[in-house]
């Protein structure tokens, strides 16, 4: 099982290129920029849509849309991920690249970070060789005053020969006179020529000569000056854009070939060559830059990044780096555990109250019993429990994770595990990847396109759902609180609780070391690639916004998701366990027919069943178990955790049990949507099964070694 550029998910969907107009008058903007710059903010300013925003280069890693009206006229906005060059080298540089060259759209605005102008004025001069009609938004603004940077927009802009405008975009500030530009240059073609790079006369001459024979191949469709630059540093991927942009193979002209094969001859005079032009066209572009950087840019403090850099001494410190990185698990854990507490209490009295009186209304209005019970005690009484027990520790999580990610603290975390992903052969931004995961395994998979190489992608891809995601946090919660830290009061239940579901999520840290080391050493063989890990500067989290968007975005969007999927599990299940065949239900028989099997993995065929059932999202596993074991097909009060502990041990559940379902909820296969997800982002079935397999038979001999080994102690002693 080989590594092929079409099994390892490098593929780019140019589909992404088309966008849809509803008047042929709309105008397109592509919002590019190099990554954290705050192009999902401006966009967000822009279009009031609220796409994911967070202080971490490689966040955005598709193309996202969104519409606003100015003067009466439709602008069309893409969010494209960030990249550094138009020389792409991940998958989600490829999307930036491919929309940038060929997406025409009408305006490109370039976000870039008034605190990092050198290094950001780079990709502006690529964009400028592309495309004229090009708007800088120099963003972070109000950083740049604090660290007393100040940027010299007229002289940028009379140099560049484009629109400036400078924004602070998180504070709404200089979006006014941004839509007015975009406005503007979209319905008014900037006729003049912007700023392009020179290059040595030589080169220069040769390009002149390129260009004049492609042009008349090309139609105007393409910047025939940029064209001629890339077919002295083709690559494949452009290569292959290229032919289905233009709809020809611009080198299949004889005329095309000569001119190229003469180029070659010349450039080889000056020592030139395939290996070394790509250096020589990117150094002349960063002395352009650095050039206009001295010229337009005046540092009053040079000490500005001091006290970033003094955090990041301890944050990132051989010492105090993993400590601090484990305590702030431990507390981020503590908090949803404890806070979750309360309120789902109240929503469990509340929901299941309501369960009494639809009952009770059921029974006045004298529905047939099977009616009441598919509607009420099966799709009711599953949604109650997704929603009592799933919200609460989301609407927790998600806001802290997300002010940490505001922070700026998760590419310290990418930092501080890098050496142990090395040593495992894979890659460090692996574990930004498995961050995502966090809150759903289907978006960590889609993170895991910031990793450039193909290798390390698929590593990153297959072993995501070893974190487990927002829908299996609650059922390890559920089952440390009955069986670990039911009999200890107080704050000691919520200290415990929280130190074993930390030891949970280690485990599962180490599983994704130990399989991504054998998978290096196995079907994916290779050392780890270099990378360079970008530290952005520390900023203030937007306490407001962060709790307005993780609720209402991700926490309602999960749950809608859940609650879904709930209702119509709740109705099968409640059919299964109700549609007798002879003396046991379907629920049975399939519970029966597991169960052997699941002894010997300390789990029973209830559990293993509800695991099964679960796949479309694995919030349903717990309701889906208790239905199982109710001999009546439902529950007197799903709520309280002491009943669920009373009816999970008469149902012969010990510590051994309970241990191996956290395993097995840590370690199985992917639920649908993250199966769908990886099939998609591989485009193969061969690492989708592979994907399946490998956490779930993971699970399975980690439950079987403890379940076997505790059985024996047990027995000796
Ligand atoms: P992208 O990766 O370029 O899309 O960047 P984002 O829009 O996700 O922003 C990166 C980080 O910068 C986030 O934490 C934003 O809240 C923050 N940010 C964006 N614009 C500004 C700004 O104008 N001022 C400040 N202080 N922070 C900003």
């Amino acid at each position: 099982m080989g590594l092929t550029k079409k099994s390892t998910g490098a593929s780019v969907n140019n589909s992404e290129l088309i966008i849809k107009k509803e008047n042929k008058s709309d105008k397109v903007i592509a919002l590019a920029g190099n990554p954290n710059v705050g192009k999902s903010t401006v966009f967000n300013e822009l279009t009031g849509m609220n796409q994911h925003t967070g202080n971490w280069p490689g966040k955005t890693v598709t193309n996202a849309q969104g519409k606003y009206t100015y003067k009466n006229k439709n602008f069309i906005v893409v969010d494209i991920p960030g990249t550094y060059s138009l020389m792409a080298s991940s998958v989600e540089e490829e999307v930036a690249r491919n929309f940038i060259c060929f997406g025409s759209p009408d305006t490109i605005v370039v976000v870039v970070d008034a605190t990092n102008l050198e290094r950001n004025l780079n990709l502006v001069l690529q964009i400028l060789e592309v495309n004229n009609n090009v708007i800088v938004c120099v963003n972070l603004l109000d950083e740049a005053k604090k660290k007393k940077i100040e940027v010299n927009f007229k002289k940028i802009s009379n140099v560049l020969k484009v629109p400036v405008v400078g924004t602070s975009a998180r504070s709404s500030q200089g979006l006014d006179k941004l839509k007015e530009e975009i406005y503007n240059l979209s319905h008014n073609k900037n006729k003049k020529d912007n700023l392009k790079v020179t290059y040595p006369d030589f080169l220069g001459n040769i390009l002149k000569n390129i260009q004049n024979t492609i042009e008349k191949h090309i139609n105007n469709k393409i910047n025939s000056r940029w064209l001629s630059i890339k077919l002295l540093d083709l690559d494949e991927s452009l290569h292959k854009t290229l032919n289905e942009y233009l709809k020809i193979d611009i080198l299949e002209y004889e005329d095309v070939n000569k001119v190229i094969n003469e180029s070659w001859l010349e450039l080889e005079k000056h020592n030139i060559n395939k290996e070394n032009i790509r250096d020589i066209i990117v150094s002349k572009i960063i002395k352009t830059g650095e050039k206009i950087y001295k010229e337009c840019v005046t540092l009053k403090n040079k000490k500005y990044n001091e006290r970033d850099r003094k955090i990041d001494k301890i944050l990132t410190s051989k010492a105090f780096g993993i400590p601090i990185m484990l305590m702030l698990l431990g507390v981020i854990f503590w908090i949803t555990i404890v806070g979750a507490n309360y309120p789902s209490e109240i929503l469990s009295n509340f929901l299941f109250g309501i369960q009494d009186k639809l009952t009770i209304f059921f029974e006045k209005l004298g529905t047939p019993d099977w009616v009441h019970g598919v509607l009420v005690l099966g799709i009711y009484r599953t949604l109650a429990w997704v929603i009592s027990v799933m919200l609460p520790p989301m609407a927790i999580f998600f806001p802290i994770f997300t002010l940490l990610e505001d922070l700026g603290y998760l590419p310290r975390i990418a930092f501080n595990m890098d050496k142990f992903f090395k040593k495992a052969c894979a890659h460090g931004k692996q574990a930004l990847s498995m961050c995502m995961g966090f809150g759903c395994n289907a978006c960590g998979v889609i993170g895991c396109r910031i990793i450039d190489s193909p290798r390390e992608r698929l590593i990153a891809i297959i072993t995501n759902s070893f974190v487990p995601c927002n829908g299996r946090f609650p059922i390890l919660i559920s089952i440390i609180t009955m069986f670990f830290a039911g009999s200890l009061l107080g704050t000691w239940q919520s200290i415990i609780s929280t130190l074993l579901l930390t030891v949970v999520i280690l485990i599962g840290i180490f599983t994704t070391l130990f399989i991504s080391k054998l998978l290096s050493k196995t079907i994916l063989k290779g050392m780890p690639s270099s990378f360079v890990l970008e530290l952005p500067p520390y900023r203030k989290p937007q306490v407001g916004k962060v709790l307005l968007r993780s609720i209402f975005d991700r926490t309602l969007f999960v749950l809608g998701r859940a609650v879904m999927v709930a209702a119509p599990a709740g109705l099968i299940i409640w059919l299964m366990s109700n549609i007798y065949i002879g003396d046991l239900s379907i629920l049975k028989y399939c519970t029966n027919f597991l169960d052997p099997f699941a002894q010997l993995f300390g789990l029973d065929g209830v559990i293993l069943m509800a695991f099964i059932l679960g796949f479309p999202a694995n919030e349903i596993v717990i309701p889906i178990i208790i239905m199982s074991y109710m001999a009546t097909g439902n529950i007197m009060d799903m709520g309280s955790l002491t009943e669920l502990k009373t009816l999970l041990v008469d149902n012969g559940w010990t510590w051994i049990t309970a241990i191996c379902t956290m395993l097995f909820c840590l370690m199985h296969f992917p639920c649908g949507t993250t199966c769908i997800t990886i099939k998609k982002e591989t485009g193969s079935l061969k690492w989708t099964a592979l994907s399946i397999l490998i956490p779930t038979i993971t699970g399975l001999l980690m439950c079987f070694v403890v379940a076997n080994v505790s059985r024996l102690i047990m027995m000796l002693f």
